[in-house]
């Protein structure tokens, strides 16, 4: 799919929750400024989200509570390690009950369960390409 501007990629992020459900891991892959956190904001508002989605690049995890329903939205780009992970308990926020979006998964290579959905952004000068597969048995 070729989206041409951010408010198409905040449009496509609102179609894309209507496919998520509780439980779901997702992993957002594309370079910096390829609108993976754009993206999150739009799904966010699929999901009934009202506020504010800021970048959780320095905390590493930014919760949310949208209809009773847990989000937790990682960016592992300044991810130190394994420790680190554990500290934040990463372990406890994957369940059958939130949804997971994890910027830069390769940061946490094998430490992250398999995920459901795995979305690929690439840059092309202001558009962007959206990869989106997803995996049943996972
Ligand atoms: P990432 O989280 O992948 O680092 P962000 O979503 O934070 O990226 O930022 C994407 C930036 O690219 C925003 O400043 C946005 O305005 C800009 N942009 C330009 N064209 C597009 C597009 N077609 N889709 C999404 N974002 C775009
Ligand atoms: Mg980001």
């Amino acid at each position: 799919m070729i989206i041409k501007n951010e408010q198409d990629m905040l449009d496509a992020g609102e179609q894309l929750a209507l496919e998520l459900t509780p439980g779901m891991l997702v992993f957002l892959i594309g370079d910096l400024g390829a609108g993976k956190t754009t993206l999150v904001r739009g799904i966010l508002k699929g999901l009934g989200h009202k506020g504010s989605v800021k970048s959780p690049t320095y905390n590493l995890v930014e919760p949310y509570t949208i209809k009773n329903l847990p989000v937790f939205h990682f960016d592992l780009y300044r991810l130190m390690g394994a420790e680190e992970l554990e500290y934040m308990g990463m372990r406890d926020y994957l369940n059958k009950e939130s949804i997971c979006f994890v910027e830069w998964p390769e940061k946490g290579d094998g430490l992250l369960p398999k995920p459901d959905v795995v979305i690929k952004i690439n840059i092309y000068g202001s558009e962007r390409e959206l990869l989106i597969s997803k995996y049943k048995d996972s």
